[in-house]
């Protein structure tokens, strides 16, 4: 026993010499490179070069990239915790084991004058980091490669919805909810300038800051009233929305045909049109590049509702009590804040923008009228995310747009609930009234809607409204529809 405690204990030391002596040479020839990570420096006493390979003190490392570290004596194995990945180097085995499986790495880390060495490059191949050289400034350079927050919309209406939209996929987690606050980390992304704070001073919510809170994590924290009652909805992975509101939870009302329309004393109808023809804005959704939905027969939903468009601005015209004006005449792009703008402009009446919904369910048909509002309902996103493409970027407007809106909300409604009931009566397939954030509904400053004609996703439909006569017969009914709203109202 005595004999092999003494052999262990030379064995050490002759180990630890060695040791010193290689970081020492390995200091020399590392000397003139520089390491930075992310936007971190290392300090030269940090990393080693050994045979022509990088390592680096996984201290140094963990605070570099944001991550955690820990250090298990009985497995000597080092940890890092990265946005909610787990690493382990088992300094003994030279195994690496990452989320959950061992996974094969070129070279093994170690310790030295108990310090732990990890390799770069194997460290940064895991995490999907970029390791670039400049050999000029003899630079090493790690590319965390976050994705940085591109968008930030604030939306108030009632209640209050936070949308924060980064450049690509991240992950999440709440740190904590309580009765006044909500603390959300994402993982992996990045803020310019490092905190960014907004009032709100809406009755649901305070205020929000967002904060760089480590090398790679965005921290978002809420403050709000006791009575508030938030919702976190992650959108696509990219897209983050907070919802909050107060006392009675806001679940998505069944606006179905069935529901009888607004009573008249609730309605505010007042238009200042003084004996003028009635505005109505009709906007023939996408154009141009933008080709919306895709039929399985080629049928394009540009063109369609091209088509659909000039039909009805023709009907109501026949009427002699409408003027119309179009955002759009041919296949041309116009983006959505310009259509809106549009129509802010001619101090139109009504708007109306005319898409085809579509559907991985084939055989799903009928109209669907939106108005703008806040919705929870999944199906009711997607089709909104369809529909708000917009390559301008220009969606934060909506945040401001929207305030405006308030006073414009319950007649669009109200419009929405009266046109799908009048087409309902003549026999066309009707789904259902819903409220959706489409930002074309939000900028305009009028009563608006948005109507979903049919499901080009439907082959029967596809087909029926490259035939003329549905389109016909659908445009004689949206048209009559409006003429007895303005009739009626
Ligand atoms: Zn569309």
């Amino acid at each position: 026993m005595q004999y092999f405690n003494k052999k262990r204990i030379q064995s050490l030391i002759r180990r630890g010499i060695l040791f010193t002596l290689l970081i020492f040479f390995f200091s020399l020839s590392a000397f003139s490179l520089s390491l930075r990570i992310g936007w971190q420096n290392i300090p030269k006493d940090k990393f080693v070069l050994k045979n022509n390979v990088l390592y680096v003190q996984s201290s140094a490392l963990a605070d570099a990239i944001g991550a955690d570290l820990d250090w298990d004596p009985i497995y000597k194995c080092v940890i890092f915790y990265y946005g909610k990945a787990e690493l382990k180097y088992f300094i003994r085995s030279g195994k690496v084991w990452f989320n959950n499986k061992f996974i094969q790495t070129a070279n093994k880390a170690f310790i030295a004058n108990g310090r732990s060495y990890i390799p770069l490059r194997d460290f940064a191949n895991i995490f999907g980091f970029k390791l670039k050289y400049n050999p000029t400034k003899k630079l090493i350079y790690v590319e965390l490669g976050l994705a940085t927050l591109e968008n930030l919309n604030i939306l108030s209406n009632g209640k209050t919805r936070i949308i924060f939209d980064f450049e690509r996929n991240i992950e999440y987690e709440i740190v904590e909810k309580k009765t006044q606050h909500l603390i959300v980390d994402f993982f992996g992304s990045f803020i310019d300038p490092p905190r960014i704070d907004k009032k709100v001073n809406s009755k649901s919510l305070k205020s929000f800051y967002l904060v760089q809170f480590n090398p790679s994590t965005v921290r978002a924290v809420f403050e709000f009233d006791v009575n508030t009652r938030c919702s976190v909805v992650p959108e696509n992975g990219s897209r983050f929305i907070f919802d909050f509101g107060t006392g009675e939870s806001t679940t998505l009302k069944q606006n179905t045909v069935a529901e009888k329309p607004i009573k008249e004393s609730e309605s505010k109808t007042e238009y200042k049109r003084k004996g003028r023809k009635i505005r109505v804005v009709i906007d023939p959704g996408h154009g141009g590049v933008d080709s919306g939905a895709v039929g399985i027969f080629g049928g394009l939903e540009k063109d369609i509702v091209l088509k659909i468009a000039k039909l009805l601005g023709n009907k109501l015209m026949a009427t002699g009590k409408f003027e119309i004006f179009y955002t759009r005449t041919g296949d041309e792009y116009v983006n959505l804040y310009d259509r809106a703008k549009f129509a802010n402009d001619v101090k139109a009446d009504l708007f109306v923008s005319l898409h085809l919904n579509s559907y991985k369910e084939k055989t799903v048909e009928g109209m669907e009228i939106y108005y703008f509002d806040f919705s929870e309902d999944g199906y009711v996103r997607r089709i909104v995310w369809k529909e708000n493409l917009d390559p301008e970027k220009d969606k934060d407007k909506i945040a401001i747009r929207v305030m405006k809106k308030d006073s414009y909300t319950k007649e669009s409604e109200k419009i929405a609930k009266y046109l799908l009931s009048e087409i309902a009566k003549d026999g066309l397939k009707v789904r259902s009234v819903k409220k959706g954030e489409f930002a074309v509904l939000a900028y305009t400053e009028m009563p608006s809607i948005l109507i979903e004609c049919d499901f080009i996703s439907n082959p029967v439909v596809e087909v029926r409204l490259l035939n003329g006569d549905y389109v016909n017969k659908l445009t004689d009914s949206i048209s009559k529809a409006i003429k007895s709203y303005f009739e009626n109202n």
